[in-house]
């Protein structure tokens, strides 16, 4: 191999060239840009020879490892005979078989599937169907949605209307649609003695009441049922879900669940609103939906509300929205050998294990001063950092980027939110990776936090 041909250079060539996602570019002034020649099952590699455990799934999509076999020829056999054709007026066996299962395997009632290409564009398919839905039943005067504080639903405008992160969404409030916020569950702000479930109860008082009182304007609420992840995984008891589903029904308004990130298997059930036994009116699914592979989402939504848009084309009630590359072949390929890996071995089950081993490896933390709370839901576990007194650091600090660093000189790719340092890593990881995360996070959180 070329010995030119390293981290700084393609780290040079990129920073003349490129802008990255949710960066301030001027912080690669002193923090390093990390070149990946490949990836190996839960192992990044870049062009230096070092290597990184990708604790946070590549951004929470890949789900059985890097570079997976089965995926990866499942994709290459796939490329020698369909890539991608128009979906409007011709379909596939990709795109079908998919469909399908995807019906098969999420909650009762949701027999429809809408593709797109993103969270994000799932996220505006839900709410624009859920809006035209009202319409096409001649209820025009419902046009808000509901979101919980701290939620965070993607970033194109409408999807981005209806989060709760400050740091994505003031910049450019002047343009969004003001959604109605209720306060969150989040299982982190409940008093002392407080249980995860009676928190949630006494949460859902204020969603109750605005639910009561404006259900005549309301179209839908939206959650991430279980965890607000990107809000710094925040979690929550499933009672809450139980008791929203029963007051959207009560009301005559739409429950979206957004569980482009907890879907497959995140909260140790396939779909997390199964712990709750509830079925939304509009399930989004993405991130691990492709393994990690390719942009693919999909919005599932049941038989009545297909109906409100089957009509004649005069009537001028169809759903008139479309992306070019709406259900790639390519994309629902790796969609369906994913779901083939969950079919050949009991994913779910051996999460379990992994599960229990991640909360032990990190037991010491339990006394650690500056850690205010060890939380986790399933395969999603979350340390919060705090000052003595239990207050959040404040944000200027930048904390996190100490973990961060300690991380990639420790062979581990750690991406705190803010205070929050959290393991979301792919199924294929072994006790003994999750004892080296561990130990990597638990030195970064007393370095972070020693003064
Ligand atoms: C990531 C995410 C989205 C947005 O998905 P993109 O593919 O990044 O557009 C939406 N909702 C939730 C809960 C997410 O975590």
């Amino acid at each position: 191999m070329d010995p030119r041909i390293n981290n700084a250079h393609w780290r040079e060539r990129d920073l003349d060239s490129l802008w990255h996602p949710c960066t301030q570019m001027k912080d690669h002034e002193w923090l390093e840009l990390i070149p990946i020649k490949r990836g190996q099952g839960v192992w990044l590699e870049d062009y230096d020879g070092q290597r990184y455990l990708d604790a946070i799934s590549s951004w929470w999509v890949n789900l059985f490892g890097h570079a997976n076999p089965h995926i990866s020829q499942r994709i290459a056999d796939q490329a020698q005979s369909l890539e991608h054709v128009i979906l409007a007026g011709f379909t596939h066996e990709p795109a079908v078989l998919l469909a399908e299962k995807l019906c098969a395997i999420t909650p009762d009632g949701l027999d429809r599937v809408f593709y797109a290409d993103s969270g994000s564009a799932a996220v505006e398919i839900a709410l624009k169907m859920s809006f035209h839905y009202w319409r096409n039943q001649g209820q025009p005067g419902k046009t808000r949605f509901v979101c919980l504080s701290g939620s965070y639903h993607g970033e194109t405008l409408g999807a981005l209307a209806v989060g709760d992160v400050a740091l994505y969404r003031d910049t450019y409030g002047p343009l969004l649609m003001e959604p109605l916020v209720v306060p969150s569950p989040d299982s982190f702000d409940r008093g002392p003695g407080c249980s995860w479930e009676e928190h949630a109860l006494a949460q859902f008082e204020p969603m109750l009441r605005l639910l009561e009182t404006r259900h005549d304007e309301i179209a839908a609420v939206i959650v991430e049922p279980l965890v607000q992840c990107a809000g710094g995984m925040r979690m929550y008891h499933p009672v809450y879900l139980e008791r929203l589903r029963e007051a959207c029904d009560r009301y005559g308004v739409h429950l979206i669940a957004d569980e482009i990130a907890v879907g497959f298997g995140r909260t140790g059930t396939l779909f997390a609103c199964e712990q709750a036994g509830i079925s939304p009116d509009f399930l989004c699914l993405s991130k691990g939906l492709t393994g990690g592979y390719l942009p693919l989402s999909a919005v599932l939504t049941g038989e009545a509300i297909y109906q409100a848009f089957y009509h004649d084309y005069s009537d001028l009630k169809a759903f008139m929205h479309s992306h070019s590359y709406t259900g790639n072949a390519l994309c629902c390929t790796a969609a369906l050998a994913t779901l083939e890996l969950f079919e050949q071995s009991d994913v779910i089950g051996h999460n379990r294990e992994l599960a229990a081993h991640m909360r032990q490896a990190v037991a010491e933390l339990d006394d650690h001063p500056n850690v205010a709370d060890i939380r986790q839901s399933g395969m999603i576990l979350a340390m919060e950092m705090a000052d003595n007194q239990g207050r959040p650091y404040p944000w200027q600090e930048r904390r996190g980027i100490t973990v961060y660093r300690h991380g990639l000189a420790n062979q581990a790719l750690l991406r705190p939110l803010g205070n929050v340092v959290y393991f979301m890593p792919p199924y294929v990881i072994t006790p003994d990776e999750i004892d080296h995360l561990a130990r990597v996070a638990i030195e970064g959180i007393h370095l972070a936090t020693r003064d």
